[in-house]
């Protein structure tokens, strides 16, 4: 008798203990616990059933869940975490109502997501504000624990779309942080493969003039765009995009350099590369052209003699072309009082120093006559000299692209032409039409 008494005790004792035997109160979507970012709920799911659990998105097979809510203050990131858990779980994000959920893919994961390394689930995703997000944590193959599952939530960066860039304004820098910042509707810049958290700005050059962005100060290794035309058409600006030792700085902060005009506005996306974030520094300053370099303005003759070839595998013979090259060159800008320019494989070369280098890594020039002696017109040339009134390309090859920009054209070997032209102007030396060029 005295056995039974204390049997039955402690059945009842069993018993008075609520939910020892039951499944928890969330173990259904309708019963859903809510999440505030910040705050950290623990809790068993030794008790939980699969009950109309769906199955996630990104794994086969996960159990036992259990459910939460989260709807953000405002846009933004959403980060749901289950690390510190003790058992391997799965996390998996829906919309909409229990009896109609739609999964989220990016809100899905099994191991190693976006807050922690290891078999506890995490998943970031962006939320919006009048949306209540229904959490599923479960467990990957039936396995069961204490479930830790934290919520934080990041405002979305003010200047996150196109529509919502920052002005820059010449020389003054700005900083933010783009940890709040999404790749939405961002597209991908031409330079990098993997970017992403965007934020944009414009710059619009009170003049014309040498356009530089720079990210230089950046902590994280930054991918600059630019383009014109309006958010939805947006066009890449040549010379505009940068991943890393751009012609600001070296090393991974981008910066880009592009001849810019007054009457243009330049979108300018900053992304992180492999979808890094932190803070970022950037500054667009102009160099408006020199007064001489104005076409317009010049008073006297003022001519770029370019000279270029490419650096590499040059052989005796082909250094003694070069040599002859230069020579005949220098010739001719003496002969004119001009001063002589570089491309940057005539640099890199060294038959003349950096100082002489026109072109995106040199100097920008607008003479009023720009003469190309064996210049192939790269981009990266064409943005320092595009701007002069006249060109005029000497270049054996009639595909060089200068030629498509240039204003009057020799096909030739320039050994020939030069000399030639600097013969004809001896010639007409002293008449007064020379002095008017
Ligand atoms: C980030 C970056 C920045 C750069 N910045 C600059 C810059 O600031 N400035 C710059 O110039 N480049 C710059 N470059 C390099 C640029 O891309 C080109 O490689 C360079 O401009 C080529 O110089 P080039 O035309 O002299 O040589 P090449 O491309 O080798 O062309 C030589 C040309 O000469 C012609 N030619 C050869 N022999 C004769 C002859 N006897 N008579 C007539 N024609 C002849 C050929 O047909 C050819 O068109 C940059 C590149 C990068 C990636």
């Amino acid at each position: 008798m005295r056995g039974l008494g204390l049997c039955l005790a402690a059945v009842a004792a069993c018993a008075a203990v609520p939910g020892l035997s039951q499944p928890p109160a969330n173990d259904l979507c309708a019963g859903a616990i809510p999440l505030f970012p910040g705050v950290q709920r623990t809790m068993s799911t030794a008790r939980a059933t699969s009950s109309g659990d769906p199955r996630p998105l990104c794994v086969g097979a996960a159990a036992n869940g259990i459910w939460y809510t989260f709807q953000p203050p405002a846009d933004g990131l959403v980060t749901v975490s289950t690390c510190g858990s003790d058992f391997d779980t799965v996390l998996q994000v829906y919309t909409g109502q229990c009896d109609s959920l739609t999964p989220l893919p990016e809100g899905c994961n099994d191991d190693n997501g976006p807050a922690c390394p290891g078999p506890q689930a995490s998943v970031r995703f962006y939320a919006e504000s009048n949306t209540v997000y229904r959490i599923l944590a479960g467990g990957r193959q039936g396995q069961t624990g204490n479930l830790r599952i934290l919520a934080t939530f990041l405002e979305r960066s003010p200047n996150d779309l196109c529509a919502d860039a920052i002005p820059l304004v010449p020389g003054l820098l700005q900083t933010m942080n783009t940890s709040g910042a999404t790749s939405l509707g961002d597209p991908r810049p031409s330079c990098a493969s993997t970017t992403s958290n965007g934020v944009w700005y414009t710059f619009m050059p009170p003049t014309d003039g040498v356009v530089t962005l720079s990210t230089c100060g950046s902590d994280f290794d930054t991918v600059l765009q630019v383009y014109t035309g309006d958010c939805q058409s947006l066009t890449p600006v040549v010379d505009g995009c940068n991943n890393n030792d751009g012609p600001a700085c070296a090393g991974r902060q981008a910066s880009v350099r592009f001849y810019g005009g007054s009457n243009e506005v330049y979108r300018i996306l900053v992304a992180g590369a492999g979808g890094q974030t932190g803070k970022l520094e950037i500054q667009a300053t102009l160099q408006e052209p020199m007064p001489h370099d104005f076409c317009a303005g010049a008073l006297t003759p003022h001519l770029e003699l370019l000279d270029g070839g490419s650096a590499e595998g040059i052989g005796g013979a082909e250094q003694h072309v070069f040599a002859l090259s230069f020579e005949l060159i220098r010739e001719l800008a003496d002969e004119l009082g001009a001063a002589v320019g570089a491309s940057r494989a005539a640099v890199d070369a060294g038959w003349i120093s950096y100082a002489h280098q026109v072109g995106q890594t040199g100097k920008t020039v607008c003479p009023r006559i720009y003469i190309a002696c064996g210049i192939s017109g790269a981009v990266q040339h064409q943005v320092g000299m595009r701007s002069s009134d006249i060109i005029i390309a000497i270049n054996k090859d009639p595909h060089a692209p200068i030629f498509s920009i240039a204003t009057h054209g020799f096909v030739g070997d320039l050994l020939e032409v030069v000399p030639a032209l600097t013969k004809r102007i001896r010639q007409m030396r002293g008449a007064p039409t020379v002095c008017t060029v």
